[in-house]
């Protein structure tokens, strides 16, 4: 089958689609024709070999957030199902398991980092990793779901976000943050965005601010903001008494000064989070469904044009970057 590998010395210059050989299942995975793959900063990252985690196999078939049909059947699903896939391993036993966080996995980490991902053909999974499509969602938006959606919708659970808080997401035009939106007014939140493209009021948001634009006596009570460095920052001159800040990357820089005399006599939380349960991602898949929640689709890409959409995601997109297989 054709994939998309890297290698030494990395980079989207030096992705190549290449014939592999095709996925064999195992006892327990299903085989799943993949039809769309979502790009995101973990995907870039692993392009670029710059993920935090380092990378098996190298050569490296990158891709984390998936979406296709189940070419096998299992119990719970069957050939022609159309899928997507938890992009997490898990040995469903460790104490991280059983208590439902399979994200922190001892023995587990993230398909297509500790694994070959999805920016191929076809690929073997255990079938615990996929859940069916419901009717009535297409595919190419239940494909945002698994990293995006997932990301969001579990960081917004770690901050106890509810009805009737204001919400202030950074980066509210961007996978996540859009998601963060999304969701945010869905559960009654009042959604304050920050970013510079105006279509972001159509998922939402209430009013829209610059990040250089946001009025100084803004607070709120749940913030919402991967984007790290300076901005990250800054964004903490918005956090209400008693709100709760969550963060899930660092596009801008890891390093944070922080004013602990305000974290404490303000009573502010700092919230670290990464990935989601399998049951959340369930909800979310349900709430896309019951919601009809439509995203933006900026284009979508061949598996031969991976730099080409890299270029469009760091660039101007307005929507997801998709890549069609
Ligand atoms: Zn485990």
């Amino acid at each position: 089958m054709k994939a998309v590998l890297v290698s030494k010395p990395y980079g989207e210059d030096n992705a190549s689609i290449s014939d592999v050989p095709d996925p064999v299942p195992h006892e327990g995975e299903i085989l799943v024709k993949v039809r769309y793959a979502g790009l995101n900063p973990i995907d870039i990252n692993v392009v670029r070999n710059k993920t935090v985690y380092g990378l098996k196999p190298d050569p490296h078939i990158p891709g984390a957030e998936i979406a296709g049909i189940a070419q096998s059947s299992g119990n719970r699903i069957k050939e022609g199902d159309q899928v997507i896939l938890y992009p997490r391993w898990f040995d469903g036993t460790c104490k991280y398991c059983i208590s439902g966080r399979e994200y922190l996995c001892i023995n587990g980490g993230i398909f297509g980092v500790l694994t070959n991902g999805g920016y191929c053909e076809r690929i073997a999974v255990p079938e615990k990793m996929l859940l069916k499509i419901p009717d009535g969602l297409k595919i190419e938006d239940a494909v945002s779901i698994p990293v995006g959606g997932l990301t969001a919708q579990h960081a917004l659970n770690m901050t106890g976000a509810q009805s009737g808080q204001k919400l202030l997401v950074y980066g509210a035009s961007g996978n996540t943050g859009l998601f963060a939106t999304i969701i945010g007014k869905i559960i009654g939140m009042e959604v304050i965005a920050v970013s510079s493209k105006e279509w972001v009021r159509n998922y939402g948001a209430s009013s829209l601010y610059p990040h250089d634009g946001i009025p100084n006596d803004l607070k709120a009570d749940v913030i919402i903001n991967s984007l790290g460095g300076d901005i990250f920052a800054e964004s903490l001159s918005h956090v209400a008494p008693g709100g709760k800040i969550a963060t899930f990357g660092v596009l801008n820089g890891a390093n944070v000064q922080i004013n602990l005399a305000k974290m404490y006599t303000q009573e502010l939380q700092l919230i670290g989070t990464t990935g989601g349960t399998l049951s959340e991602m369930r909800n979310l898949l349900s709430m896309m469904q019951k919601h009809s929640i439509k995203l933006p689709i900026d284009r979508t890409y061949g598996l031969h044009q991976l730099k080409e959409a890299i270029q469009a995601y760091t660039g101007r997109s307005q929507g997801r970057i998709l890549l069609k297989i």
